[in-house]
């Protein structure tokens, strides 16, 4: 009998779905066929797998605002953000449909002969996704390792399973052949923990938690399998005196209350040169304030609620009677799992504030003294995924870019997200990287061949 799980809208805490929570056998049969289909996929011409891509990107286009919807009440997004998501998958995809004629390999020169290499796909890549980003976690899994020729499974977070589950019909409707893409639903100890442990599975790539993420990689490290981590992140804003203090704090509010904070490249702490440090938090006040925190259905919200209640439970626990909020905004009464945006100003720098991940919209002040002391205390967590540098001086904005340890940081902006550059983090952050032109690479293999000319 199939066990079913409740999908719950975040927001209004009505019943959305239930969808199937997957047995072992199940997940193993999955993985048959998907290993199956690999052997005729690997074998469609590079032209073909191209246009099929393209036909799939087109029709999660066309059902970009079916798609926006339904992440809107399955995770609380806003619906500004849900369709920039689906419209990440649709570019994610058209970005990789390009790739499939351009997988070159060298000709290398050699004596006695002709020595070529090829880069070959892997086989099964089991793709493990998290609950705040559902559709663009999920693309910049899959469109690549099916450009380069592997079949997909790809379990989608318990919470978070509905447009995933849509966005694999599309690809049906694109033309995919059966059993080349499909979405696992179930629990991460059964569906998840088989993509590790089971060894028709090439490789997995895993976005979520640094304590699950180090369980999955220990778990590959016993099959000598390949593995992703995109893990999570304690990023810092770095605002120097001499920065458009005005467009920083004006900015500064989005850069972590996005997604209501449920963001890996949050960043949930800001570092403030301290001759500026009061007029700042002036300025940011008003920022905060600002934010319309909102029914996410609207055009007009900017802040929804957080994915579940034990995950504000969660968040709502580093707030304690002895922590000093500088700032606080208001969320809408009724239902749904709400959690203001809040400033605090700890007064050390291994604060669990300073040190761990929320995820939640929840940042931490503190001030610094010199360009030495703002890179020393932004390296100061054992995370290193994303940041922020404001300054005028060109030269400063370079050296710290330097001396940060991250994977993706903006000068005088919060973009950390571009499919066509390369994403993932330092530190505990993660392993390898995602997008880009190189992606490609962690889906393949490099295989030599050397073929004699001697008669
Ligand atoms: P999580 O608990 O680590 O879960 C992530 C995914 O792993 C879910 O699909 C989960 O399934 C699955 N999982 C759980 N246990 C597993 C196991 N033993 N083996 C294999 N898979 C397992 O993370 P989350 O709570 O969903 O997401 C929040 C975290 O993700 C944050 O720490 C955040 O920073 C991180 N994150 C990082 C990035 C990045 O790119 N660096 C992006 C987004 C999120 P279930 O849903 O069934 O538990
Ligand atoms: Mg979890």
């Amino acid at each position: 009998m199939t066990v079913l799980h409740d999908v719950v809208n975040p927001a209004t805490e009505e019943l959305v779905a239930s969808v199937p929570s997957l047995s072992l056998e199940e997940v193993d049969d999955a993985i048959a066929r998907s290993r199956r289909a690999f052997g005729t996929w690997r074998h469609v011409s590079p032209g073909d797998r191209a246009r099929l891509l393209r036909r799939f990107s087109a029709l999660v286009d066309e059902h970009l605002e079916e798609l926006a919807q339904l992440e809107v009440r399955n995770a609380g997004h806003t619906i500004g953000n849900a369709r920039w998501e689906a419209g990440n998958v649709r570019d994610v995809l058209a970005y990789y449909s390009g790739a499939p004629e351009r997988l070159l390999g060298h000709q290398i020169p050699v004596a006695g002969g002709l020595d070529v290499t090829f880069h070959e796909p892997l086989g099964v890549v089991g793709v493990i996704v998290p609950w705040n980003f559902p559709m663009p976690i999920a693309g910049w899994g899959f469109a690549p390792a099916l450009a380069a020729g592997n079949t997909v499974v790809l379990k989608p977070a318990e919470l978070t399973p509905l447009t995933a589950v849509r966005i694999a019909e599309l690809g049906l409707e694109a033309g995919l052949p059966e059993d080349v893409f499909q979405v696992l639903t179930g629990k991460g100890s059964i569906v998840g923990e088989r993509f590790v442990t089971h060894p028709d599975v090439a490789k997995v790539v895993f976005t979520g938690s640094t304590e699950v993420g180090s369980h999955v990689a220990e778990g590959c490290a016993r099959q000598v399998k390949p593995v992703t981590l995109e893990l999570g992140g304690k990023s810092a804003n770095v605002v120097f005196a001499d920065a458009d203090l005005a467009k920083a704090a004006a900015t500064a509010p989005y850069a972590v209350f996005d997604n209501a904070g449920q963001d890996c490249c949050a960043r949930s702490r800001i570092l403030v040169q301290r001759s500026v440090m009061d007029d700042f938090l002036a300025m940011l006040e008003t920022a905060v304030l600002g934010v319309r925190v909102e029914d996410p259905t609207l055009d007009t919200s900017e802040m929804g609620p957080l994915i579940s209640a034990g995950h504000r439970d969660s968040v709502a626990a580093y707030i304690t009677e002895s922590t000093n909020v500088v700032i606080r905004g208001s969320v809408p009464e009724g239902p749904g799992f709400w959690y203001p945006a809040t400033v605090v100003v700890p007064s050390t720098e291994d604060d669990p504030l300073m040190q761990e991940e929320t995820f939640g919209p929840i940042v931490a002040v503190m001030p610094f003294d010199d360009e030495a002391d703002a890179v020393r205390l932004t390296n100061a967590t054992p995370y290193g995924l994303s940041g922020s540098i404001w300054t005028r001086d060109v030269g400063r904005a370079i050296r710290v870019s330097r001396g940060i340890e991250a994977g993706n940081l903006s000068v005088n902006s919060h973009s950390s997200v571009r499919y066509w550059t390369p994403f993932g983090g330092f530190k505990k952050s993660g392993l390898g990287r995602e997008l880009g032109p190189d992606a490609l690479h962690a889906f393949t293999e490099v295989k030599n061949v050397f073929i004699s000319t001697e008669g």
